[in-house]
């Protein structure tokens, strides 16, 4: 079965096809760079590098670009704040950004262009656009005229009457129709400026994309990514001036991430309810926040709360402890025909569900039920395998490990030093307790034994005892 992507465009499941079967090309929104990035939109550039990953995985070469708006109303407003100028609010915020999408073990774009960086190649859009009538000047500003093109609304799939009743709310006197945007804003007195052929001013949000897309991708690219709030109109409005100025489709899939929400809210600067990147990366592992991130297929809305951070911290420790033990067989060989262990059919049958998920419109939950179902089946079967077994333990860890990697679960080589070997050395102690512990329950030692218990409940770290082993999870902070 080949692979199928929710198109938003089209508001169905489509077979995937790229236009270049040699090489995918993504254009994903990347911030707007006035301040740390937090969880919502680690949510939307998470979902963009697993697409990649799964993507390279199933042996297709990709090109990602990804930009920085770095001029805007609020990086502005934020500079004058703080007293700094706004190349400088907009420099440490990029790198920023950059760290933290690190630390979240995402890969850097191909391309990460700059919207400050490419004034000309927009001047030169919006030049064609006026040269077709789709634009206007008024007082040194250029507005794009909708009514030029007859597909505005298919994106957002709306009829012009919802349009007008929509854009009325905002009076612009210079707009010829409510529902026209800006390109080039002509210029305020202390704000950074541009020359162009309308006089000094600063380009429009929506006219950076296009420009930057077609600039780095080509007039028309394979998949364009974002949060579920930029679909309208940010990404209808890249449409309108693409497609008017080129003639020809200008993203094939339209792919919009849902919002991470906050005691059932979206999670957004302007909402102040946010949680930092930089701070959830402080008080758990990368490959926990990637979990908890992906625990959700990426067009449903996923709620953020400890509760799920614990689970997935919960998670972690399961897949960990599996990978560990199964590690010590890697490399083992010696399969053959008359190898019948049911595990054997139980690692195949993970990696069919798991292709299968990904393919369907990269769906990480299922993705993730198809590697959780095959740790426990690794994790009943370890008592009663024979040696003939080794081999299937050794499939079973590659299995996984491959899986887990595509999805950045496991072994992140980058963050490891940061935060890993702390997580690694809890645990090591955690274990060491409760080895200690086993050896006073062995000697009807009670006390001891019961003291260890209750002590590390005290630290939030609840143990149950089963027939076999014992096992421990924190428990809320
Ligand atoms: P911004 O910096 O606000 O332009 O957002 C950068 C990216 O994060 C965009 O693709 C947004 O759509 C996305 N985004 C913002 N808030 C959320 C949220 N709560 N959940 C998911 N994605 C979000
Ligand atoms: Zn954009």
């Amino acid at each position: 079965m080949g692979m199928k992507i929710y198109n938003s465009l089209n508001r169905r499941l489509e077979d995937f096809e790229p236009l270049n079967p040699e090489q995918v090309t993504i254009y994903s929104c990347g911030p707007t760079v006035y301040d740390y990035i937090h969880m919502g939109n680690a949510r939307t550039a998470l979902v963009t590098d697993i697409i990649r990953r799964y993507l390279l995985y199933k042996g297709y070469n990709v090109k990602l670009v990804q930009n920085l708006t770095d001029i805007d109303d609020k990086i502005i407003r934020r500079a004058a704040e703080l007293g700094i100028s706004v190349k400088q609010l907009a420099h440490q915020n990029g790198e920023a950004y950059f760290e933290d999408s690190q630390r979240l073990g995402i890969q850097p774009a191909d391309v990460h262009p700059k919207a400050t960086e490419h004034i000309r190649e927009m001047i030169d859009l919006i030049q064609i656009l006026i040269d077709k009538g789709a634009a206007y000047v008024v007082d040194g500003s250029v507005y794009y005229r909708v009514d030029q093109f007859a597909e505005y609304g298919k994106l957002s799939n709306r009829k012009p009457e919802d349009l007008l009743a929509g854009a009325r709310v905002e009076i612009n006197e210079e707009k010829e129709d409510p529902r026209d945007f800006d390109m080039w804003k002509a210029a305020k007195p202390g704000e950074p400026s541009w020359d162009s052929p309308w006089g000094k001013g600063r380009p429009g949000w929506h006219i950076e994309c296009s420009a930057m897309a077609m600039k780095h991708l080509g007039e028309t690219i394979d998949i364009h990514a974002g949060g579920e709030d930029l679909l309208f109109p940010h990404h209808e409005n890249e449409i309108a001036q693409s497609e008017l100025a080129t003639g020809v489709t200008f993203a094939r899939y339209w792919m919009h991430v849902a919002f991470l929400k906050i005691d059932g809210k979206r999670m957004g600067k302007s909402e102040k309810n946010f949680i930092l990147l930089r701070d959830a990366l402080d008080h758990y592992p990368t490959e926990v926040i990637r979990h908890f991130l992906i625990s959700a297929h990426y067009r449903h809305p996923l709620d953020y709360n400890q509760e799920s951070l614990t689970k997935s911290e919960g998670a972690l420790r399961r897949l960990n402890n599996c990978l560990d033990t199964l590690k010590q067989y890697d490399g083992e060989v010696g399969l053959n025909e008359k190898t019948d262990v049911p595990l054997q059919h139980a690692v195949q049958e993970m990696k069919a569900r798991f292709t299968q998920a990904m393919d369907t419109d990269f769906n990480t939950a299922q993705a993730l039920g198809a590697i959780f179902s095959l740790v426990s089946e690794v994790n009943k079967a370890f008592n009663t395998l024979d040696e003939m077994a080794a081999p299937v333990l050794a499939e079973a860890y590659q299995a996984l490990a491959e899986t887990c990697q595509v999805l950045g679960i496991y072994n992140n080589v980058e963050t490891q030093e940061e935060t890993g070997d702390n997580v690694e050395q809890r645990d090591e102690l955690v274990k060491l307790l409760l080895e200690i512990r086993q050896e006073a329950r062995n000697r009807k030692d009670w006390e001891t034994s019961d003291k260890i218990r209750d002590r590390l409940k005290e630290l939030n770290i609840q143990i149950q005892d089963t027939h076999h082993s014992t096992t421990w999870k924190f428990t809320t902070k």
